[in-house]
Formats: structure tokens, C-alpha cells, sequence
């Protein structure tokens, strides 16, 4: 609605007052203002500092709102609107130009000018023509890619006096404008303004010089707050007030929306390099420990397998009963066992007691195994103090070879006498020596250590103790070894099918070592529960520590989100925006935290002897807590920042 008095009267104070509360008090800016400018005009506001200048100009565009009394923008009652629409009517109606120029250092003048049409939802297209439009006007076309630290005084308020003509505005307020400029400048920027005005603009200017006061055709003095002197409207232009306000409608796609929100955020991150890489530290040192000691979990948890292994709970007992007439285990059920799921190793033995001779000496009882484990994993068992285990070899080709334990050499030898080639009697069938057992590990160790002792002990080849030694079927015992542990039994019942198919009765007993599992398994759990729960606050640590970094930023950034309020942008521009910021910054921490945590993973490993082992989906667990938890610590930082209010921070100036 227009005003009914006059349809140029683009800017009415009726009875204006602005009361600040503050701890010493009510603070009353401005009393009882009462006063019209319109369309085209060129007014100055002079006064001594602390009079109010500010206040009204915060108020004309539309930054503050009075306490009391009315303010009418082109008929439109300013008083009325919501935040909301207040940033919208300052991206279209009105442009800010400050003392020290206001422009944001991470943008080129380009930029700079575009801003405002960008937070007006302008497609991109369309700010770049409008603002190269302007570029030529204020004959800064050969500044257009220079930073505002690359420019003069003069023209950064050129490039801030075009940004406030940015959407087609027609209002500039200025707020000493020529404050910081040497005399050459100023002129040149107060006959900008009388240009601008001539052209149908209407500038307000605040100033306390008096020689730039005069460059204004109409000058406003306040004191304490109230108008004491005003050289009244010396222009009445024959545009109408309406003209000055266009399309009031702000229209942009969610997409748009965020890809205005990224492109700014890393505008601005790329110009503070320092602070973003502090920021970016945070989420890297978090990534990378989760990671590290996700490694060092599953690490140990392989270890383990493997001390299991030595322990014999990953085996599957395989043991042959006597019951006469019936076909019993050969070695192609241990062939067919070895081809089943999740088998990673078996071996098959026959144990009997028998009496072992050589030369005049006594004969001793001793225990024979035949044997065919494969000399890989015989070490593991059992280490030798010299020559060889058997292999598979010897037993195809029925060699009479044996390996002896200690206690015979040294009951069949004497000291300095080399046992091996040399043969030895087996219930009276000869056997070379080819090796010779070293005491057994575990017999080092108590209680067996202090145990009497356990018979002698001698390997032979499976086949060849099956055919010569072992009567049919005598004590034939597999043992089965688990790939995956946690799928012994049903392994152990995949054997049992297996052979119930193949012999076609159930002449055996297939067992494990479940208790033992179980013990087992619940030690390493907690173990491994226990370095996942140091991962996951090392992640929250990292997102904790990039929210600090963004909070702290705040006030540091103040002046720079003000600015961007003044030009137009809305609450959640400024949110989206630092929303942005966090997610590039945890974005980057997470591309640069998994290799350094691969990395720190297999530095621990080297130096501390630590087992590590990574899969892949660790990248993808640990970069999705990381992001998660960023995005939620980074809404408190972007609330406060959207939540800043421009005019505390530009009257701290
Ligand atoms: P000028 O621009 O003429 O120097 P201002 O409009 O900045 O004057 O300030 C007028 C009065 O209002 C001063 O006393 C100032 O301290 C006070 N004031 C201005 N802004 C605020 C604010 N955000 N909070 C509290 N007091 C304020």
C-alpha cells in the first residue's frame, strides 16, 4: 500500500523511537522521530557521535526496527515483518555501504557484487550479467578477478557502492561513506552519489564532515537522538516510490539452495587456510585413530586365532571306533574332509604302544604315531632338534623312515653318536632315522614339567605305519582345523554327514573342544569390544574438536556474517552455509584420516609388534560415525551463527 500523502515519500519515520536495553540501562537512540525522504534524493544525516545516525540508518534498511513509533519503506510498514522477510526486503530494496567498505576478503569484486542477487536467489547466469553490468558502470572491469586486499580505498567503495545496486535496488545507505578515503576518492565517490540520485536512486548518507555533508542537497542534523535541524526535500521526483521496490518474492530450489551453501562455504574456506586446516585436523586425528585401532582390534582378534590354533580349539577330533567288519577311516576320507567349507588343515595319525630296539640294546616300549601332518604345521607343534619331519612323500613310497624324540636318542645313542641314517627295529620292522625331536614346548611348562614321565615317542609316515605296524582301522584318529572358529560346529557336523556318506554307517565320534571355544571366545570379545569403544570417542573427539574450532570462529567471523546479513542474507543462508563449511571440513579430515590411520596402524605394528588387520568396510563404519556425529555438532555452531544479531556487531565497529 502506498502512502496516501505522496506517492514519491519512499522513507517515513512517524514518532520513531529506539530504546537498546542494556546492563547500565535503557539506552533511547532515537526519540520522537518524525521525517520523510523520497524518491531520489540525496540526503546527508549529520550529528556527533552517539546521536543516532547509525541507529536511523539501520532502521531505513531495514537491519533494526523501531521500539516505537512506525517506519514505512515505500508505503510498506517495516514495524510488521518478520526476520524472514526483512532479509528479503534488504537483498531487493535496500543496499548498506559501511566506512571500511564491508566487502568480504575471500571474494574476488566479482563476487563481492554478485552476492547479494545470490542470496536473492538469482540463477547464477543472471548475477554474473548483472553484476558485469555494474562492473563497466563503475569502471572496475580490470579489478573484476582482484581481492579487495589487491584494491585501493576508492575502489573497494566503488565495488561496495556497486554491490549495494545489485537486484535492481535503488537505495544506498551509507555510513561514512568517505571516512576512510583520501580526498581525491572521496569526491569521486560523493559525485557517484549525486550521479546515482540524478538517475532517480535515492542515497543516505551519514557523515559528521561538514565539506562532505555539503556535497548532499539536503542535510538532517541530530542531537541526543532527535532532529534538530533539517534543509528540508529539495527534490521531488516524478518517479513514483513503487518503482523503487520491484519483485519482493525470493525464489530458489532446495538444490540451488545447497549448492549456494557449498560454493560459499568454500569460498570462505579456502581463504582462511590456516583456521581450516586447524579445523580439519580434528576429524583427520579422530579417522585415523579409529581406524588405527579398528586394525589393532581385528589384529588381535587374528592373533588370537592363531594361539587357538596352537591350543587345538579350532580342531574338529575325528576318532575311528573298533567294531569288527566294518570299513573304516582311510586316507581319502582325510583327502575328502580336506575339501570341505571352512577346513584349513588336516592331519591323521594312528597311535599305538610298541616296542622299539636298536642294536644289542634293550628293548623299549615306546609310542608310535603314524602320521601325516604336513611339516608346516608340525612345526608349529612340535619343533625338531635335528633332521626332518616326515611328509607325504614318505608315505606314498612306504619309506621305513621315523622320527624320534629325545629321550631315545639318548637311551639308543651316545653322546657325539649322530642318530640320523642310522635305523632302529619297530615290533621288528626296520626304520631309518631322519630326524630327531626337540623336548616338547609344553613340556617345559608346568604341571607336566614335574610329571615322572611320558613314554618315548616316535613319527612314522601314515601309510607306511597303516600297512606295517597298525592293525586295520587301529586307533585311526583326524583332527580337522577351522578357517572361521566361530563355525567349528557346524564344520563338525558337515564332517559327520560327510562321513556317514562315504563309510555309510557311523563306526566314529566327531568332537570339539567346545568349552574350551567358549572361554575362549568371550576373553577375546572383550578384548575387542574394548578397542572399538576407544574408536568411537576418538571419532566423537575429532567432531568435538572441529565444532570448537567452528564456535570459537564465530567471533572472529562476526563482522564478516553481519555483512552478509546486511546484503540479504537469511537465517538459514548463514546456516546452510557453516552446515556446508562442517561437512567439506569432515569431508577432508575423513580423505586424509584413513591413509594416516592404515599408516599409523602399520607403524604400531612395525614398532611395537602389535598385529594389525584392516578391511575395507572399516572406511565405510568409521566414515559414516565421523560424518554423522559432524553434522550434529556442526548445527550448534551454524544456530549461533545464523542467530547473530548484524546491528549489535556493526555498532561495535
Ligand atoms: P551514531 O551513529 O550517531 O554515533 P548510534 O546510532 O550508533 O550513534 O548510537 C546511538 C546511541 O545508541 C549511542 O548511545 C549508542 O551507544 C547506543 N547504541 C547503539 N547501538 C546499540 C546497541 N546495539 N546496543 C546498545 N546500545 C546501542
Amino acid at each position: 500500500m502506498l502512502n496516501r500523502q505522496s506517492p514519491t515519500s519512499l522513507l517515513e519515520f512517524e514518532k520513531v523511537g529506539r530504546v537498546f536495553r542494556t546492563d547500565a540501562g535503557p539506552v533511547h537512540a532515537l526519540k520522537g522521530i518524525s521525517l520523510t525522504i523520497n524518491v531520489g534524493e540525496f540526503v546527508c544525516i549529520a550529528g556527533p557521535s552517539g546521536a543516532g545516525k547509525s541507529t536511523l540508518l539501520n532502521i531505513m534498511g531495514c537491519l533494526d526496527r523501531p521500539s516505537e513509533g512506525s517506519f514505512r519503506l515505500a508505503g510498506r510498514d517495516v514495524g510488521g515483518l518478520t526476520e524472514r522477510e526483512l532479509a528479503t526486503l534488504r537483498s531487493l530494496a535496500v543496499g548498506f555501504v559501511f566506512q571500511d567498505y564491508g566487502l568480504l576478503d575471500s571474494m574476488t569484486t566479482l563476487r563481492n557484487i554478485e552476492l547479494p542477487a545470490e542470496y536473492a536467489g538469482v540463477p547464477v547466469k543472471e548475477c554474473a550479467r548483472q553484476a558485469e553490468r555494474l562492473l563497466r558502470f563503475f569502471d572496475l572491469e580490470s579489478r573484476k578477478v582482484h581481492f579487495p586486499a589487491e584494491l585501493s580505498g576508492g575502489e573497494q567503495q566503488r565495488v561496495a557502492i556497486a554491490r549495494a545496486l545489485m537486484n535492481g535496488r535503488r537505495i544506498i545507505l551509507a555510513d561514512e561513506p568517505t571516512g576512510a578515503l583520501d580526498s581525491q576518492a572521496s569526491e569521486q565517490v560523493l559525485s557517484l552519489f549525486q550521479e546515482l540520485a540524478s538517475q532517480g536512486n535515492t542515497v543516505v548518507m551519514v557523515s559528521h564532515d561538514s565539506s562532505v555533508a555539503n556535497a548532499a542537497a539536503r542535510r538532517i542534523e541530530l542531537l541526543d537522538g532527535t532532529v534538530v535541524s533539517d534543509s528540508g526535500a529539495h527534490r521531488e521526483a516524478a518517479v513514483p516510490a513503487r518503482s523503487s521496490l520491484t519483485m519482493l518474492q525470493r525464489t530458489q530450489t532446495a538444490w540451488s539452495a545447497v549448492a549456494q551453501a557449498m560454493r560459499l562455504g568454500i569460498e570462505s574456506l579456502r581463504a582462511a587456510r590456516l583456521r581450516t586446516a586447524l579445523q580439519v585436523g580434528g576429524p583427520v586425528l579422530g579417522v585415523a585413530s579409529a581406524i588405527a585401532l579398528l586394525g589393532l582390534a581385528d589384529g588381535t582378534y587374528q592373533a588370537s586365532l592363531k594361539v587357538v590354533g596352537s591350543m587345538g580349539v579350532d580342531r574338529v577330533g575325528i576318532g575311528q571306533l573298533p567294531q569288527p567288519g566294518l570299513a573304516t577311516l582311510d586316507t581319502d576320507d582325510v583327502r575328502s574332509i580336506e575339501g570341505l567349507d571352512n577346513v584349513r588343515e588336516v592331519t591323521s595319525e594312528q597311535i599305538g604302544m610298541m616296542l622299539v630296539q636298536r642294536g644289542g640294546k634293550d628293548a623299549v616300549e615306546a609310542q608310535v604315531s603314524g602320521t601325516q601332518q604336513k611339516p608346516d604345521f608340525m612345526r608349529t607343534l612340535w619343533p625338531l632338534a635335528a633332521g626332518r619331519y616326515v611328509n607325504r612323500q614318505d608315505g606314498e613310497g612306504m619309506s621305513q623312515v621315523a622320527v624320534i624324540d629325545h629321550t631315545l636318542r639318548d637311551r639308543f645313542f651316545a653322546p657325539g653318536e649322530g642318530p640320523l641314517g642310522e635305523w632302529i627295529n619297530v615290533e621288528g620292522v626296520p626304520f631309518e632315522i631322519i630326524g630327531v625331536l626337540a623336548p616338547h614346548p609344553i613340556m617345559q611348562e608346568e604341571p607336566y614339567r614335574s610329571r615322572p614321565s611320558f613314554p618315548p615317542f616316535i613319527f612314522v609316515p601314515f601309510a607306511t605305519g597303516k600297512e606295517m605296524l597298525f592293525r586295520d582301522g587301529e586307533s585311526m584318529g583326524i583332527g580337522a582345523y577351522v578357517e572361521d572358529i566361530d563355525r567349528l560346529e557346524e564344520t563338525a557336523s558337515d564332517i559327520r554327514d560327510l562321513l556317514i556318506r562315504r563309510l555309510g554307517h557311523e563306526n566314529f565320534v566327531v568332537s570339539t573342544d567346545r568349552l574350551l571355544f567358549g572361554t575362549f571366545r568371550d576373553s577375546i570379545r572383550s578384548r575387542i569390544t574394548f578397542l572399538v569403544a576407544i574408536a568411537v570417542p576418538a571419532l566423537l573427539a575429532g567432531a568435538a574438536v572441529t565444532m570448537a574450532l567452528m564456535l570459537g570462529a564465530i567471533r572472529q567471523r562476526a563482522q564478516e556474517i553481519a555483512i552478509r546479513k546486511a546484503i540479504g542474507a537469511r537465517r538459514g543462508d548463514i546456516m546452510r552455509q557453516f552446515i556446508a563449511e562442517t561437512c567439506l571440513i569432515t569431508l577432508a579430515g575423513i580423505s586424509l584420516g584413513v591413509p594416516l590411520g592404515f599408516f599409523a596402524g602399520y607403524v604400531v605394528e612395525l614398532v611395537l609388534d602389535a598385529p594389525s588387520a584392516y578391511e575395507p568396510w572399516y572406511i565405510w563404519v568409521v566414515a559414516s560415525i565421523a560424518f554423522a556425529s559432524a553434522l550434529l555438532s556442526g548445527i550448534l555452531p551454524a544456530r549461533r551463527a545464523s542467530a547473530l544479531d548484524p546491528v549489535a556487531v556493526l555498532s561495535r565497529e
